[in-house]
Formats: C-alpha cells, structure tokens, sequence
C-alpha cells in the first residue's frame, strides 16, 4: 500500500464504526458492529483485532497509517478519558491511553461536535471555506468553529461550545448541564419536545419533522417551527459577531428536517443579526456526518493534526 490513511473510529452509544480513509476521502474499507456497554476493556480489545484483521486484508501496515481518530461519548479532549458516559454506564475510562496500548499508534481524540466540523472541513461543504461554525442539533448541541482549517479550541479546550450561549427566552429553563435558558435546553431533542407539547403537539422530534416536509403542514407546527428558530437564530447572531464566519452548516438529526428549517433559520438570522453582516453569511445543511458518517470527523482530525 502506498497510500497514507488515518483511521476513523466512532463509538456511539448504540453503534461503533471503523473506517480506514484516505486524505482524499476515499473509504477503503469499513466496519460496524454494536456498542457492548459491559465489560468496556474486552470490548476495545475486539475493536483492535478485528481493525488488525481488516488492515491486514488491505495490506495496509503501520507505516502506511498516520494514526487514529477517535470519537466517543462524554470523552474529555486534553484528559483522553471518559468521566461519565450515561447512556453506556461507563465510568473514568481512559481510552485513549487504552487505545495507544493496543494500537501503538497516535491516537487523537475529540468530541463529536468538533470531529463533525473537520470532517465538512476536509470532505464536506466547508472544504475550501475560510470559516465556518458547524451546529450539531441532535440529543444535545454542539458547535465546532473552523478558521483556515483549523479548530478554535480555546485556552481550556472549551472552546466552541455554543450549546451552552445564553438566550433571552420568557421561562427559566433549565439545560443538561445545570445553566438557565441555553441554547440546549430549547434546540436539544427534549428541548424541541418540551416546546411543542407547550404549543399543543403531542410528538417526537423525529415526527415532527416529517409532518413539516409533508405538503401541508399544520399551523401550529409552523409556529413551532417559527418558535425554535427564533431561539436558534438568537444565539447564532451572537456567534456570527464574534466570529465572522463565512457560512453556518447544520447537522444532526433537526437537520433531517431540510430547506424548510435552514430557510426559516437563515430568515430570522438576517432579521436579526448585525446590519454589516445581513445576507452575507451562507446557511448549509452538513453532508458528511449526515451521509458518510462521524468516522470521516475522526479521519480528519488525524489529517488535521499531523499534515
Ligand atoms: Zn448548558
């Protein structure tokens, strides 16, 4: 093999995926299997020896590889360890050095909002961007900021954490995370649901999406619609200001939901937004978490780091 690749791992909580990429994005080989909760240390073991196997296949060693990009839930960037990952039960695990051991190759890590952004970065709608920040609106949200290809990470590795932007909103409600009014606590899944049960739908945020791509969606999911991006345009205008990105690219599952969000988001956003940045801020929807998957993220961050 005479081609450099990184590998992309993504455990989920539901799924982890493997995939050997190479710096043009070009998936060599892959593999998907369930996420097993107990027994953690047994459960990296395989992914190593079923990864070896398929390198194998490929004949693919380890000069050829640059090194692994990592995802996982709750996995803190500068420790390498997992504290606490609610949906798998797993507790103070140090994956990454888990990782290095068994693989002896660089492991990179980082959380699943920022591994969202290089991968448009490197393979999506934000290649040749001059910036952008990436919202990730699934369970939680997440933001990634690009500038010149590179993430802003901050002083303390907190940086582009735009779930956590205070909005101005009537009720005191509470986020994950324990804050008052964040963005989360209204655009993250329950958020989502809690304001459409207040304005009388009973449904998931899935469903509520289809209702609004079917052709003639109810009044009140069209103010429901209007309600939530009103919040959302809220705290991207204030990103904008500081950032001056070139465009915003949406991901995640509220992304499913199309032109019809993107269009309302980037309406209200251009009401409200500073008059120098009205209409000059492009509004995309993701492509490759969406549609390749997270394990180009982990791939990029790999390219990111050692190119
Ligand atoms: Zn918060």
């Amino acid at each position: 093999m005479n081609k450099q690749v990184a590998i992309g791992i993504d455990i989920g909580g539901t799924n982890t995926k493997v995939g050997i990429i190479t710096h043009q994005g070009e998936l060599i080989d892959s593999l998907h299997f369930p996420t097993v909760k107990e027994n953690p240390e047994i459960f990296f073991k395989n992914i190593y020896e079923e990864t070896l196997a398929k390198l194998k296949v490929n004949n693919i060693t380890d000069k050829d590889i640059l090194g692994i990009g990592l995802g996982a839930p709750m996995l803190h960037s500068q420790s390498g360890i997992i504290g606490y990952a609610h949906n798998l039960g797993w507790r103070n695990i140090p994956i990454k050095a888990i990782f290095e051991q068994h693989f002896k190759l660089p492991i990179f890590i980082d959380n699943d909002a920022n591994l969202a952004a290089l991968g448009e970065s490197y393979f999506g709608v934000g290649k040749n961007s001059h910036s952008f920040i990436l919202i990730t609106l699934g369970t939680g949200v997440g933001t990634g900021i690009v500038i010149n290809g590179k993430l802003l990470r901050g002083f303390h590795a907190q940086g582009g954490e735009g779930g956590h932007i205070i909005i101005d909103a009537p009720e005191n409600r509470p986020c994950p995370c324990g804050g008052i009014n964040h963005v989360e606590g209204y655009l993250g899944a329950a958020g989502i649901k809690k304001t459409l049960q207040m304005n009388g739908l009973q449904m998931e945020v899935k469903e509520f999406g289809e209702h609004l791509l079917s052709k003639n969606p109810s009044d009140q999911a069209l103010k429901c619609l209007d309600i939530i991006c009103d919040q959302l345009s809220s705290a991207i205008s204030n990103m904008a200001v500081m950032v001056d990105p070139e465009k915003f690219i949406i991901a995640g599952g509220v992304s499913q939901m199309g032109p019809i969000f993107l269009n309302t988001l980037e309406k209200k956003f251009n009401e409200k937004v500073l008059h120098s940045l009205k209409h000059k801020i492009q509004f995309e929807l993701a492509e490759v978490s969406t549609k390749k998957g997270a394990i180009f993220g982990g791939a990029a961050l790999v390219f990111s780091e050692v190119l």
